[in-house]
């Protein structure tokens, strides 16, 4: 937790974390079936079988925000894997070349199937490739459309139809029948913990904010596991947002001092979620709000929950399959950023433009100038890379950043046109 306000919730995050993990370990040592999964991969229908699921997203972007994301990335590049590659790929890889050495979670137990996704990016196919050469494991991967508009019909039909032909996969290969209760009850879970993201979301609404987006960030890492879909989170973000309502009716903040209200767009800068958070508090800035975490539980461009009705949950997760940033196109993603400025009174706006995610940064340039045009908001754009803090200077960043809120405070002392 990086304000050092939800000191309870910040204590279970971690806990709660910790135990997925070692559970995973301990499933797999019992000769459990172990599935590695892309985030964007409905982990829901997952729960339907008895399986280990782990999320390799999840455990790089952990191994960043613990600091030791460059080292493992290093020793991917030491097998010959190239430094252009995303960060995420080049700490799993590094760490499964290791055998967990390294990983505070010492790794993830090795797979039996991988399922991706080329939702987000067609990188991700190519890595769990990598892993399924390394491992022997099978390889599912669904094909999601891409997304410069609502999904038409037909896109929705053909991803159940995937969904379904998952499901088939793993019940050939386990000999277990996919059990649709579990699935509907972690569906009802998945749904509660959405509903509870929005709300910790609108407390940054509020002036001086209840919460950064540090937070956030810190905050999400359960729902990108096999918790999601389980009461295990739900009951994580019940604790969180009541920890900081009540922090918020006792008048604590994390940045009581707050005079600049920003916008971040792209990945959480995992290595420097304190450092950063710190640095932006003693300028009297406050990020209140993201793309990156905005998204979860919102559908194209939208930024509003899309509830589960209870319908059919093949064709509400293959709905749900345009949730995230990058498959969006230029509009989609410019009508989320406005609604976000908007909504929370953001005054300007930061990009980090980052080395790994190519996709999530092509579009920033254009971004910049439709923000600057739609909403009047000025905006800088920082270099990075989310997971490796090689690609980072704290002081270049900082440099573009002042400048940012220099640019800011001109624009409040301009007479009105
Ligand atoms: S390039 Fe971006 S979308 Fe693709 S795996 Fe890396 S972080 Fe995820």
């Amino acid at each position: 937790m990086s304000t050092k306000l939800a000191l309870s919730a910040a204590a279970n995050l971690r806990r709660i974390v910790n135990d997925n993990y070692l559970r995973a370990h301990q499933g797999a040592a019992a000769g459990k079936f172990v599935v590695w999964a892309a985030i964007i991969v409905p982990l829901e229908l997952l729960h339907g079988f008895d399986l280990v699921v782990c999320v390799p997203e999840n455990h790089a972007a952990m191994c960043a925000a613990r600091g030791v994301g460059a080292q493992q990335c290093q020793k991917a590049e030491a097998a010959g894997y190239s430094m252009d590659l995303c960060s995420y790929a080049r700490i799993d890889l590094g760490t499964a070349l290791a055998g967990g050495e390294g990983s505070p979670s010492m790794g993830q137990p090795r797979p039996n199937l991988l399922i991706s996704d080329n939702n987000n990016c067609s990188l991700l196919v190519k890595w769990f490739d990598a892993v399924q050469r390394m491992s022997g494991a099978g390889h599912f991967v669904i094909d999601a459309p891409f997304c410069y508009q609502p999904q038409r019909p037909a896109d929705t039909r053909y991803l159940e139809g995937q969904l379904r032909a998952m499901i088939r996969a793993i019940e050939g290969l386990t000999g277990q029948r996919c059990d649709m209760d579990k699935v509907g009850q972690a569906m009802a879970y998945s749904d509660q913990a959405c509903a509870l993201w929005k709300k910790l979301l609108s407390l940054a609404q509020s002036r001086p904010a209840g919460i950064t987006a540090f937070d956030t960030f810190a905050h999400m890492a359960p729902y990108i596991t096999s918790l999601r879909g389980t009461k295990e989170l739900v009951d994580h973000l019940r604790l969180l947002v009541d920890e900081i309502e009540l922090n918020m009716a006792m008048g604590k903040c994390p940045v009581p001092d707050e005079r600049y209200r920003l916008l971040w767009d792209n990945i959480a800068p995992w290595h420097q979620l304190r450092a950063m958070s710190s640095r932006l508090a003693g300028l009297g800035a406050n990020i209140v709000s993201a793309t990156y975490t905005a998204c979860l539980g919102s559908l194209e461009g939208r930024i509003d929950h899309y509830p589960y009705d209870g319908g059919d949950p093949l064709a509400y997760l293959a709905r749900m399959q345009n949730f995230s940033v990058c498959p969006h196109g230029l509009e989609l993603r410019a009508r989320a950023m406005a609604a976000l400025i908007e909504r929370y009174g953001v005054d300007g706006v930061i990009f980090g433009s980052n080395r790994s995610c190519k996709v999530y940064s092509v579009m920033q340039m254009d971004l910049q100038r439709l923000m600057a045009a739609r909403c009047g908001a000025p905006a800088v754009m920082i270099e990075l890379d989310h997971a490796d803090g090689r690609k980072y200077s704290e002081e270049a960043a900082f440099l573009r950043i002042e400048a940012l809120l220099e640019a800011i405070d001109a624009g409040r002392t301009m007479p009105a046109a």
